[in-house]
């Protein structure tokens, strides 16, 4: 079994709209739409697990799932931060093979990066998509001067869908609750004990709409 986790948890403060950024239109149609659909079209993706905040689940069902037709076969109720959403979601399952945690603000993902993430974490245990940053990166100390400059070659930005095999992000997560430590992604939950992730090739496209002028990228893209 290969199931993908689709995060529509949180509430998107840095888009600074009403709605959570997850149903803000593109084209007239809601963010988690686009992403949804990318993931029921795989073939490779038996199972589809929403997270959602608890009081969007009624909203979610009726203006995403049932206007557009789309089927999710479970909605978790999501928690105070990511890795509690993602937490909640892997609770729900038993003994998958792959488990596949996707961004629902990514709607531009393509096929070859979801079959390809399935295939490096059969074979690495951990993969992430990622591209090299465009912006030359600088690593900067308390008082905002430059300490140092990473080589462009050496860095990646890391997208989503992670992809783990289910054993190990699952043992992970549990590890990374009690010990209380706070992570940005899922790749640090098995980092955080010493498992390597494969990262391989994402794309530009494939942007988080986290902010208004990501909106204005997002339309073109659509
Ligand atoms: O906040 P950020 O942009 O990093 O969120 C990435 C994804 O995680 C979004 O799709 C968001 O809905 C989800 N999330 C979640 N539960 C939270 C916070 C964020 O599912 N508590």
């Amino acid at each position: 079994m290969i199931s993908a986790i689709i995060l529509a948890g949180g509430k998107g403060k840095r888009m600074g709209a009403k709605v959570s950024k997850q149903y803000i239109e593109i084209n007239g149609k809601p963010i988690l739409y686009y992403t949804l659909k990318k993931f029921t079209a795989c073939q490779d993706i038996n199972r589809i697990i929403l997270v959602l905040p608890r009081d969007e689940i009624e909203y979610c069902i009726k203006e995403v799932l049932e206007k557009y037709s789309l089927k999710v076969d479970l909605i978790v109720e999501g928690g105070k931060e990511r890795q509690d959403s993602v937490f909640n979601a892997l609770e729900e399952i038993k003994n998958d093979e792959i488990v596949l945690i996707h961004d629902g603000a990514r709607p531009f993902v393509s096929e070859r990066i979801i079959i390809d993430g399935i295939k490096y974490a059969k074979l690495y245990g951990a993969a992430a998509p990622g591209v090299i940053p465009k912006d030359t990166i600088k690593i900067k100390d308390e008082n905002g001067f430059s300490l140092s400059t990473p080589n462009r070659q050496d860095l990646m930005a890391i997208q989503t869908p992670q992809v783990f095999k289910f054993d190990l992000i699952k043992e992970c997560h549990k590890k990374i609750k009690q010990d209380k430590l706070i992570v940005t992604d899922d790749t640090m939950v098995v980092e955080a004990y010493n498992n390597r992730v494969y990262l391989y090739e994402g794309d530009y496209t494939n942007i988080k709409v986290t902010t208004p002028e990501d909106l204005i990228l997002a339309e073109r893209l659509i």
